[in-house]
């Protein structure tokens, strides 16, 4: 098959034919394995099979193309020459892993199968070679169980709790009398090793296979297949990897670190990724082999703790690697390694997932570091803006935290492996946490494990904290948490975890599920009951200015990256406020404006009046009562001008359905109500309830609501606008200066717009000629139904400002209800029929060229149009991105989204420019 395209990817030897550019054929592993290689750091010689291969094999039964047999013994044969060793030989064997890999890493997702080419023989060969029988044998034991689990599928059956080779291992050493498998003998493996081929045949009714090149295609077979698992097909759904990318295959020969007491396994980081701690940290095991390490059977010892002393020389090369590593990469790593006879032999590097604290000090360190530069600091893969939402994240109050201790309530002590503070209910399994989410969405969950599995990731996503028994920062619970921005702690030793009992227990102290625990993943302290969470420093210093801005590191840093965002990002930042504390809070974060000011939220504590407004009749009733709000209305306005200082302040005209004020439901409540209500306004019980049972809508969400209520209530809309010119008047005459926008909703056709305009200009002329004084303000309206964006250049002659209201929006163009959708939104993510949930991420296909179209036919009409958005999507770091692209102004969100929203304007900027 000489014209058979290039199929195989060799590497060894400081050789490679791929490189870290070829991440998408060669996944992350094989691509970083070639270029390692490259750069001249020790790998055990190999090859990759790139990911296309993957999706023929899974497009074509599990067929491989032609040539592709012919150019994998080629590179064996390379493989061999390399390593001086031969598959299946007599006298020195060569063992190879069979790894997936695909384009992002999916930790422990799918499958590897290590020690391959085994057998009766060549296992002979590799106890005289090594010397070492015990370890022969025990690989060879290993062999037959990872091959049984991954390839030939021999696991647990339905009632049965352990796995089948699990089993006969246990039993094999409460016969020997002995607790460790180490500590079984050579002979006793060999038996062993028979005990699990008799179980493999009668499971599966083949003998297990010994030919070397047939275990290492049924093994590649394996590793393509579970691309397609269930546990990594939910994975990619979370993290949004597509499912056509597909896995390659990395053969590789097997180096041991599990061949005495001058060998050793582990996994390491170039700098700590939980705090973001310069210097070379990780996990190792002396005499063990590399699974042992993330399965966490074993709780691993620190490299920064004992490795130096155990094996200095190790330690040193270590060092130097990751050295090499960061200024090849610019970027902190996560490697894993074996020793074999104090050689240290790189198995995989790729960027180290991080916290969002990590993530922010080593952006910022690599740039004061020289490394990078703080454009490249900025980078999204480097800092996912929604990260930064980890710095704003609670931490335990001193106090509280103190108290604790002194009441003895400190129960244990394990590794800090995800920052921040959690205090919930125990509760024991994944499928008992996601029982209780569902159930109490608000109460908060901390899942204790033994340790955790990928089958646990569902649960991990709704608990606040993960507490496991075993395991080390390198396990899958602290690589997860880490990932998801959760607490966690991880082998708390001490911590007996009895899932049937249902109970965690330290000596005499025991929780039972449901039971407060309180975790502090900054020192790995674990605590019975509540303790009260108090904010993070940066918090502190932006917002309660109980710190000073010099006491806190983490607050300069997060300034320093916040100054480098400021430089490059194009989009506005506004907040979401309705109140002035909030509208204060979102300028200490960065807010440039208010996007939306919500009136209704203030009409809520003026409920007697607004009542009564609902209720009269006669408009000049409706009127008196309206005049009542006036008042209260202009001081909120006021509080929030002063507190914006100068800055924009768009509020938006009332718009939700009046029974919202007064229902039926709120008479049958409140017991006397009515009475109340009827004695107020002069009018009977009876008037009081018919009227309010007038104000009941089948659809409330399409009902009388947004402009609808201001067109037929016009004194309403009179009113509001009485209240905010007044307001601007009397805070532009303390000196500062105001710049009210209001902003009209729901608008669909431009006679509305037309109308509700003519009754603010109105008033906001009275107001001026009874004052005096003139306000420079605008009038625009929100964008959220299709008719509005479909007509935005006639809407535009009138409207001097957009902003897409892109909750309703998304409601009316999906025609789905934000109120409704839980019942099937699920459903509709575990099977793929929306990418996202399309009321947290923006709906860029539909809800997108919605307002493409609005922008367009906008600026149209009036150029230079300001821009903006203001429903939840304005703090979603996807949605900002398109924001940005679109060619908005500026978006809207929460005051505690500011900065997350920032970064990512930032972000795309710089990736767009
Ligand atoms: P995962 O993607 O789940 O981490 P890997 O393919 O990286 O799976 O394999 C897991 C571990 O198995 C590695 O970290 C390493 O310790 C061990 N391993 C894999 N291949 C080899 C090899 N050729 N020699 C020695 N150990 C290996
Ligand atoms: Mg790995
Ligand atoms: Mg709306």
């Amino acid at each position: 098959m000489a014209d058979a395209p290039k199929y195989v990817y060799f590497f060894g030897g400081g050789e490679a034919d791929g490189s870290a550019e070829m991440k998408n054929s060669l996944g992350g592993k094989g691509a970083n394995l070639a270029e390692m290689t490259r750069i001249g750091v020790q790998v055990p010689a190999g090859f990759t099979i790139p990911t296309e291969i993957c999706n023929h094999y899974s497009d074509n039964d599990g067929t491989y193309p032609e040539g592709l047999r012919e150019q994998v013994d080629e590179a064996l044969k390379q493989v061999e020459k390399v390593m001086g060793a031969e598959l299946g030989s007599k006298d020195n064997p060569l063992l190879v892993s069979c790894r997936s890999g695909a384009r992002e890493s999916m930790p422990g997702m799918m499958d590897t199968v290590l020690n391959i080419g085994l057998n009766e023989r060549s296992v002979q060969a590799l106890a005289e070679h090594s010397g070492n029988e015990t370890f022969a044998w025990d690989s060879y034991r290993r062999f037959i169980q990872m091959f049984g689990d991954v390839v030939l599928e021999v696991r647990a059956r339905e009632g049965e709790y352990h796995d089948p080779f699990e089993a006969l291992l246990q039993a094999k050493k409460d016969a020997a009398g002995v607790q460790y498998d180490s500590d079984l003998t050579a002979e006793q493996l060999k038996e062993l090793v028979t005990e699990f081929k008799t179980e493999v045949k009668s499971r599966t009714g083949q003998d297990f296979p010994d030919e070397p090149i047939d275990q290492i295609w049924a093994a590649i077979g394996a590793v393509f297949g579970s691309w397609n698992n269930d546990r990594a097909a939910v994975y990619r759904r979370d993290y949004g990897i597509p499912h056509s990318w597909g896995t390659a295959c990395n053969v590789q020969a097997m180096v041991f670190g599990n061949l005495g007491d001058d060998c050793a396994t582990g996994v390491g980081l170039t700098r700590d990724c939980s705090m973001g701690t310069p210097g070379f940290n990780g996990d190792y095991l002396m005499n063990a082999q590399g699974e042992d390490v993330v399965a966490g059977i074993r709780t691993p010892k620190r490299i920064e703790k004992s490795l130096k002393d155990e094996m200095p020389e190790v330690y040193e090369q270590l060092e130097t690697i990751g050295k090499t590593l960061e200024n090849h990469y610019k970027e902190v790593q996560d490697i894993e390694f074996t020793v074999q006879k104090g050689r240290v032999w790189l198995l995989q590097t790729r960027n180290a997932k991080r916290t969002g604290f990590a993530a922010v000090r080593i952006a910022v360190d690599l740039v004061n570091e020289g490394l990078i530069t703080p454009k490249q600091a900025l980078e999204k893969r480097r800092i996912p803006a929604d990260d930064l939402n980890q710095l704003l994240q609670p931490i335990f109050d001193p106090d509280g935290k103190a108290e604790a201790q002194e009441a003895g309530r400190l129960l244990a002590r394990g590794i800090n492996a995800g920052p921040g503070a959690a205090s919930g209910h125990v509760c024991l399994t994944a499928e008992e946490a996601e029982r209780l989410y569902n159930e109490h969405p608000d109460e908060p969950l901390v899942l204790v494990r033994r340790e955790t599995s990928p089958e646990d990731l569902r649960g991990m996503r709704v608990a606040q904290g993960i507490l496991t028994a075993f395991g080390g920062a390198s396990s899958h619970a602290a690589l997860v948490s880490r990932q998801m921005g959760k607490t966690c702690i991880v082998g708390c030793n001490e911590l007996n975890v009895d899932y049937e009992a249902g109970t965690i227990s330290v000596g005499d102290t025991v929780l039972n599920t449901g039971d407060w625990i309180s975790i502090d993943g900054f020192t790995g302290e674990v605590f019975t009951g509540q303790v009260t969470t108090k904010p993070s420093e940066v918090v502190d210093v932006l917002i309660h200015k109980t710190l000073a801005p010099e006491e806190s590191e983490a607050y300069q840093r997060f300034a320093q990256l916040m100054e480098w965002v400021d430089e490059h990002r194009k989009l506005g930042v506004r907040t979401n406020a309705d109140q002035p504390d909030q509208a204060i809070e979102a300028v200490a974060f960065g807010a440039e404006g208010i996007g939306l000011c919500r009136t209704e939220h203030m009409f809520f504590s003026h409920l007697d009046e607004i009542r009564e407004m609902i209720l009269a009749r006669d408009p000049v009733i409706r009127q008196d009562a309206v005049n009542q709000l006036l008042p209260f209305q202009q001081a909120d306005f006021a509080g929030l001008f002063r507190a914006m200082d100068g800055r924009p302040v768009t509020i938006r005209l009332l718009d939700p359905p009046l029974h919202e004020f007064l229902s039926a439901r709120h008479l049958e409540e409140q017991p006397g109500l009515a009475e109340k209500l009827a004695a107020q306004l002069d009018i009977s019980v009876e008037e009081v309830r018919s009227r309010t049972a007038e104000l009941h809508e089948e659809n409330p969400m399409l009902g009388h609501r947004g402009c609808r209520l201001g067109i037929v209530f016009p004194e309403i809309t009179a009113m509001q606008a009485r209240a905010i010119m007044q307001a601007a008047v009397e805070v532009q005459a303390e000196g500062i200066v105001v710049h009210p926008e209001v902003m009209v909703p729901l608008v669909a056709y431009q006679t509305e717009i037309d109308n509700q305009s003519a009754i603010v200009r109105e008033a906001a002329e009275a107001v001026f000629a009874e004052t005096g004084t003139t306000i420079s303000y605008q009038i625009g309206t929100m964008i959220e139904v299709p008719r509005a964006a479909l007509r935005s250049d006639e809407i535009a002659e009138t409207a001097e400002f957009f902003s897409f209201g892109t909750n309703d929006l998304t409601q009316t163009c999906l025609g789905m209800s934000r109120d409704d959708y839980g019942g099937f939104i699920g459903h509709y993510r575990e099977n793929d029929i929306v990418p996202h949930d399309p009321f947290q991420s923006i709906d860029q296909g539909g809800v997108g060229q919605l307002i493409e179209l609005g922008v367009a036919g906008g600026r149209s009409t009036r150029s230079g149009l300001k821009i903006g958005i203001c429903g939840e999507h304005g703090g979603d770091p996807a949605s900002v991105m398109f924001c940005h692209r679109a060619g908005l102004d500026y978006v809207s969100c929460s005051p505690y989204r500011v900065p997350i929203a920032r970064l990512a304007a930032a972000q795309e900027a710089l990736a767009s420019v």
